[in-house]
């Protein structure tokens, strides 16, 4: 086996164009390393062979008619997207008894965007339910493995998309984050996982979880592979009025180094109460890394981000009730058969379709949207989303970038976690990007001293200046080198 997912994009490219291998063999070769690994891991929910095989066809015709240049920044590399997105003809199940027989009838445009810039779609990735969760354990369809650990969570919510590069499985995959679930699986998985600026990449396509927070990303080992996917993925789209046409090339700036650059670091982070000594250290590390490299750190404040986990807790259940409302056993989902009123159907079809997780979040957003206690609740919550969009504003007056923990810890064993709000805690460094809107992103450094798990940082961008965070997590990788498929599914090269 060649094990062409386990190599870059542009190795797999220089590859095709020297005609040492064609698409058809990277096809056949990461579709038979999935068939051997993932019964391990359990990334992947569906494999679409028949896809990959016809999208490789089109990739070597290219080839043959010496266009291959013009296909696209992912000619020829396998990928794969988190379950929450459609792709024509699969089953898109958010990891929920609610989708189980659900069957796209059309195709997101951030899978079509990857798929037209080359891309060979592999298949379909686990995830918690309906994304809310930072573990894969809510998922209906059970638990996906971390590569590094088979004990131990992914992290998630995109559990399975971390997963699946991590283990070589996928050169690149897509996931999605509404309050860390591509940067915190990226730490736990010790790979690079990128958040663009909300309206950077289309959610047209992607079940809506929270629709003001949510955002599309890649997961990818090296920031190179990353920028290449966000090049595909970014811009305007007619089917998404909050997606922008920014025309930036992610990739033009990353080897010119942190020379001048002012990095912020926020003091509250790295005091705050639950950060594992480690992964401060590593942090820490990193930050005189930069220094050593050239870049100025610099202190900032976010005097209201200790806000952001309220905020989030409010907006996001809000968000996801009024999205899950569609999920009604008529117009889509589960239906429990046999009830003559259409109030028992509906009762019993949500209450069996949806997880425990996903019902708490039901819950919680149908009581804190109901009469008198909307004002209570939803517009502080508003008005401390504007705070802390300020905040960052004011912050990005004074530094180009900011560099901050992703996870407070790495990642853990399998029910470690139980209390839903020491669960929430996961994402206590992640979910102020979220709701200011702007870009964030985990760059692997390396193995915690104590747990010998990955470690990543987190890189974050003023607003629409994700290639701020890119070209710093570039500077890192040539100190710490771009992250390896995890030593138990290594290969020789
Ligand atoms: N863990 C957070 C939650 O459960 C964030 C999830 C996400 O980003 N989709 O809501």
């Amino acid at each position: 086996m060649a094990n062409f997912a386990t190599m870059s994009v542009r190795e797999i490219q220089a590859g095709l164009a020297g005609k040492q291998f064609s698409a058809r063999e990277v096809a056949e070769d990461a579709l038979a390393r999935i068939a051997a690994v993932d019964p391990q891991i359990h990334a992947f929910l569906e494999v679409t062979e028949e896809a990959a095989y016809e999208q490789a066809r089109t990739v070597d015709e290219a080839i043959a008619e010496g266009r291959l240049a013009e296909m696209g920044p992912l000619a020829g590399v396998p990928v794969a997207f988190k379950d929450n997105m459609n792709m024509k003809g699969t089953h898109t199940t958010c990891s929920s008894r609610m989708l189980e027989n659900y069957v796209s009838p059309y195709t997101a445009t951030c899978v079509a965007k990857t798929i037209e810039a080359g891309g060979i779609p592999l298949g379909k990735l686990n995830m918690d339910e309906f994304a809310f969760g930072s573990s894969t354990e809510t998922s209906a369809f059970g638990i996906t493995r971390n590569p590094w650990d088979l004990e131990r969570v992914p992290g998630g919510s995109s559990g399975g998309s971390a997963a699946a590069v991590a283990a070589g499985l996928a050169t690149v995959t897509l996931g999605s984050d509404t309050g860390g679930s591509i940067r915190q699986p990226g730490s736990f998985c010790g790979i690079v996982a990128v958040k663009p600026a909300y309206g950077t990449v289309s959610r047209y396509g992607v079940v809506a979880f929270g629709s003001s927070l949510d955002q599309v990303g890649p997961f990818a080992r090296s920031v190179e592979d990353a920028a290449l996917a966000l090049n595909a993925l970014a811009g305007h789209d007619p089917l998404d009025c909050t997606s922008q046409q920014l025309g930036v090339d992610y990739t033009a700036n990353l080897a010119e180094g942190v020379a001048g650059m002012k990095v912020g670091i926020v003091p509250a982070f790295m005091q705050a109460e639950g950060l594992d000594g480690e992964v401060r250290a590593k942090v820490e590390e990193a930050a005189a890394k930069l220094e050593s490299l050239g870049a100025e750190l610099v202190e900032v404040d976010l005097p209201n981000a200790q806000a952001a986990m309220s905020a989030y807790y409010v907006l996001g259940p809000c968000e996801a009730f009024s999205n899950l409302a569609r999920f009604d056993s008529v117009r889509y989902g589960y239906c429990a058969e046999g009830h003559k009123d259409l109030g028992g159907q509906y009762e019993e079809s949500r209450h069996e379709g949806f997880g425990p997780e996903a019902r708490r979040r039901i819950m919680l957003g149908s009581y804190l949207l109901s009469a008198g206690v909307y004002d209570k609740y939803y517009y502080p919550a508003q008005q401390v989303r504007t705070l802390i969009t300020q905040d960052y504003r004011r912050a990005y007056e004074s530094v180009d970038v900011i560099l901050a923990p992703v996870s407070p810890r790495t990642a853990f064993k399998f029910g470690e976690i139980s209390d839903p709000t020491t669960m929430y805690l996961s994402d206590m460094f992640t979910i102020s990007i979220n709701i200011a809107g702007n870009g964030g992103m985990n760059m692997p450094v390396g193995l915690g001293a104590e747990s010998g798990m990955p470690v990543g940082v987190q890189l974050i961008a003023p607003q629409f200046k994700d290639e701020n965070m890119l070209r710093v997590a570039a500077a890192l990788e040539t100190v710490y080198g771009p992250a390896p498929v995890a030593p138990q599914f290594a290969v020789e090269r």
